[in-house]
């Protein structure tokens, strides 16, 4: 599960009520025989691997996703799973991550430095070697009333302007990104902003300034770097005070020219999904998909964050289930439908590997006829603690009016949970269905269910760890999953 982002893209579903009752299309006996695989003691064998000390708590694109995918195909081996992605276990995508080597601008023989007298975003700014003439344009600002850059020839120079609006001028176009771009259209190279908050990198800790998040298109628009620089340095290169700068009281040439180093070491990671394929047989065409993410957040503060609920719980689900099928078959059981058991990378990071699949699907996604996904199934919230018989049920009824008859009918028969909709309600402020893999899904109009047992005190902490998981549960959970699928596999028509 992920953190909420701060700005939620709504994407409105409509919601069809669920009608009319869902028989079970297959024998309970033989059913409850591989369902009875899945045990408490199987599921902690499993995660004791998972959110174990040797997998360094999954981080997307580190040694440690790369040691729990290799562990995952072994299992789904094992299973007797074929390669789901094209004859591999792994799809391989890219993601970036970049970091500042050398972020420097000198002139006159005086040497600045990035993150004590400027400050320029990594990842958006572009790597430069250059030196060219400076050129003060105000505010930078061009409107029908006032233009800033009247008289002045920018073309192959650095433009430096102040920040913000004068009086009269629009909001909008005190925004950088516009300024550089009004700079760039005319000719400039780069973009100086004289800025007293330029002041407050000092006080951040450089390691973090100089370093990217991970990130999953690399910018190639080849717009010009914005550099915002302090008073003082400003001053410094148009050789006046900084009380002259922070007024804009400039001349409109440097004496001297400039020269920019921002020089960064682009890494390409490759992280990947994991996919293992389970044929079926009448209706192998099509696909029900079972998800879980495999990553997590990594070795923080030195610590390690081992994400035994979020999610080696779902992750150990996913391979639990995945053998009890493989059995099934093995045995002469096979599923109708074909099963694909996808575990992804890249969720904490902003649900990148579910978005590269779907983007990039193996499977046709018309074919693909539901994701069940399992973010956080191990352990209980604050709310059921005297009630722990409970699990979570989100955006089961946004696509397909038939999937919640057919997921309440199979609890009823086997599992008995009190399935909890409350997450399921759309102006849920936590926004829940937003914040797991199946959305990705859900977006390109594949019915899912997404579920999931709440948050607690030790969500996305160190102290997310495998002896606060409750076996007993998790075991119960995938078993839900596990009999909704093979219903939802077994099936006459399509959700
Ligand atoms: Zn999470």
């Amino acid at each position: 599960m992920r953190l909420l982002a701060t700005a939620v893209c709504i994407f409105s579903l409509s919601t069809v009520f669920a009608q009319g009752k869902s028989p079970l299309v297959f024998e309970k006996a033989t059913a409850l025989r591989y369902g009875a695989t899945i045990t408490p003691a199987s599921t902690k064998a499993q995660l004791a691997v998972i959110a174990g000390e040797e997998m360094e708590g999954r981080e997307t694109g580190t040694r440690g996703q790369k040691r729990a995918a290799a562990y995952i195909l072994s299992q789904f081996r094992e299973a007797g799973l074929q390669p789901g992605a094209n004859g591999q276990w792994e799809q391989h995508y890219p993601l970036y991550r970049d970091s500042l080597e050398t972020g420097i601008i000198t002139t006159g023989g005086r040497t600045f430095h990035f993150g004590t007298d400027f400050y320029a975003n990594v990842q958006e700014t572009p790597n430069i070697n250059m030196e060219a003439g400076v050129i003060f344009a105000g505010y930078g600002v061009v409107t029908p009333e006032r233009n800033d850059y009247k008289g002045l020839d920018v073309k192959g120079k650095i433009v430096m302007v102040r920040e913000g609006v004068p009086t009269g001028v629009l909001r909008e176009k005190a925004n950088p990104t516009e300024k550089a771009a009004v700079a760039a259209f005319r000719g400039a190279t780069a973009l100086l902003v004289v800025s007293k908050s330029a002041n407050r990198f000092r006080l951040l800790d450089q390691e973090y300034l100089r370093r990217t998040d991970i990130y999953k298109s690399r910018d190639t628009s080849g717009r010009p770097g914005v550099y915002y620089i302090t008073p003082v340095m400003a001053a410094a290169i148009m050789g006046r005070d900084s009380v002259q700068a922070e007024k804009g009281l400039l001349p409109v040439e440097a004496p001297q020219a400039l020269q920019i180093r921002f020089e960064k070491k682009d890494l390409t990671l490759r992280p990947s999904n994991v996919l293992g394929y389970l044929e079926g047989t009448d209706k192998k065409d099509e696909l029900v998909f079972i998800t879980a993410h495999y990553d997590h957040l990594g070795i923080v503060d030195g610590k390690i964050n081992y994400g035994a609920d979020d999610d080696g719980s779902g992750t150990t689900a996913v391979i639990e289930m995945a053998k009890a099928f493989g059995k099934a078959a093995r045995e002469g059981h096979r599923p109708r439908r074909s099963i694909v058991f996808m575990t992804v990378s890249g969720e904490e990071k902003g649900l990148l590997g579910s978005d590269y699949y779907t983007s990039n699907p193996v499977y046709p996604l018309a074919k693909t006829v539901v994701d069940l996904n399992i973010d956080m199934i191990g352990r209980i919230d604050p709310e059921h603690e005297h009630d722990p018989n409970y699990i979570y049920i989100i955006g089961d009824d946004k696509i397909s009016s038939a999937l919640r008859p057919l997921s309440e009918n199979v609890n009823n028969n086997f599992t008995r949970f009190k399935l909890d909709y409350k997450f399921n309600d759309p102006n849920d402020p936590h926004q829940f269905y937003y914040r797991s893999d199946h959305y990705n899904f859900a977006r390109h109009g594949i019915p899912v269910i997404f579920y999931f047992n709440g948050t607690h005190a030790d969500y996305h902490q160190p102290t997310d760890t495998v002896e606060k998981i409750n076996y007993d549960l998790l075991a119960r959970r995938a078993q839900l999953v596990f009999y909704t699928a093979w219903q939802i596999a077994m099936t006459d028509t399509k959700l």
